[in-house]
């Protein structure tokens, strides 16, 4: 089957009288009796479920869904996409070792490895992913390389075909989050990932109500990511999990849809007065574009920023003036929202961090809905016209 069908019907097999939909089950636990057959189901002889925080029907559909989608043996699904990322982290690089990672990471992601894994004797090294030299020099002392397909908040792509194979020649563990791409748009295990994770509150999920999120890779590695989500309880909640097959379901054209927008609403806002930067990584003049266009085909997806001159009050007042556009500190719904990056995602950072990162008072983080890109345009356009 094609991505599209794959995303409909990945993980179910139906027969006579199934459910077109899933059933949610949400016992915590379910009942045996026979000895043998509970001893055979905990070591995983047999097939079947016998206590949430080991194993429950709907996380395992999400589970085997994202696997499919990703080209994966087998996936993780946990209550966060930080959760997500720790345990991928702590079974791929078990012991303290160098960690290199992209400089311009998701804020959370930054906290995670300086506030606890430096801690634990971790090293972190943060560098430009864009910049191959310096992540070939990083290399022969790293014990993992994190990269993330498309940078948070300025949108950059790294060449994962080129990091994949050097990290593939030097045998060092390469996890990728690929949350703003999504599988439908780059799938990192074919260009030499170890291990994909996901925070499925995001694309996955698709509809700002869930927090979930999900890791996938060989089958081996799973099992210790599994493992470990069990031991330290961070599994992902069969209503969750359910709600993420059900928003899984529509990404094809979901994903279709937050590409167009957002490249539509990036190349309107070039010509804004007041927006000084836009940044967008299949824009003319982006410093990614060429690598964008080999590893993403089919569409960025929906993330974009732009730099407002004026800083926070000229923020403040485009988002007093917004109609349809909303001021949300996620990404990836439904919805046309923008966030800032100063006060939300890259909170952590420093003032000096942020300015490194070319992160200033006046960038604007956007995630293009799914609603026509004329409403979406007219709004900004409104709102910045004040
Ligand atoms: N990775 C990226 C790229 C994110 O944007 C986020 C959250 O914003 C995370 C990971 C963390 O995911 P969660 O909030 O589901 O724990």
């Amino acid at each position: 089957m094609k991505p599209a069908s794959r995303t409909v019907h990945a993980g179910r097999e139906l027969s006579a009288r199934s459910p077109l939909a899933p059933d949610l089950s949400p016992s915590s636990v379910h009942v045996f009796t026979d000895l043998d057959d509970y001893e055979a189901v905990v070591t995983g002889e047999r097939h079947g479920y016998y206590y949430g925080r080991n194993s429950n029907a709907n996380r395992e559909l999400f589970e085997r869904a994202v696997a499919d989608l990703e080209g994966a043996g087998a996936g993780v699904a946990t209550s966060s996409g930080m959760a997500a990322l720790h345990a991928a982290i702590l079974a791929l690089a078990p012991k303290p070792t160098t960690i290199v990672a992209t400089r311009e990471l998701y804020g959370g992601t930054a906290s995670l490895l300086r506030q606890d894994l430096a801690a634990s004797g971790y090293e972190v090294v943060f560098l430009d992913m864009t910049d191959l030299d310096e992540v070939r020099r990083a290399m022969g002392s790293a014990g993992l390389v994190l990269a993330e397909t498309i940078t948070n908040p300025l949108c950059g792509v790294p060449d994962l075909e080129a990091i994949g194979a050097m990290s593939r020649d030097r045998k060092v563990p390469l996890l990728v989050d690929n949350t703003f791409a999504t599988p439908l748009l780059l799938k990192p295990l074919e260009l030499g990932a170890t291990a994909v994770m996901h925070s499925a509150t995001k694309y996955l999920g698709g509809h700002s109500d869930i927090v979930a999120g999900i890791v996938v890779g060989d089958t081996a590695t799973m099992g210790a990511v599994r493992a470990r989500s069990a031991r330290t309880g961070t599994q992902l909640s069969p209503f969750d999990a359910w709600l993420a097959v059900r928003g899984l379901r529509t990404l094809d054209v979901r994903m279709r849809r937050h590409s167009e927008n957002s490249l539509t609403l990036a190349q309107a806002l070039v010509s804004v007065r007041g927006v000084k930067a836009v940044h967008h990584p299949l824009l003319d003049g982006s410093a990614s574009r060429e690598v964008a266009q080999r590893l993403l085909p089919n569409g960025a997806g929906g993330m974009m920023a732009f730099d407002l001159e004026g800083g926070r009050p000229a923020v403040q007042s485009m988002l007093d003036r917004f109609q349809l556009v909303r001021f949300a500190a996620s990404l990836g719904g439904v919805e046309t929202t923008v966030s800032y990056p100063e006060i939300t995602s890259h909170r952590s950072m420093s003032a000096a961090e942020r300015t490194a990162l070319g992160v200033g008072p006046g960038t604007v983080r956007v995630s293009a809905g799914i609603e026509d890109p004329d409403d979406i345009v007219a709004d900004f356009a409104q709102a910045l016209a004040g």
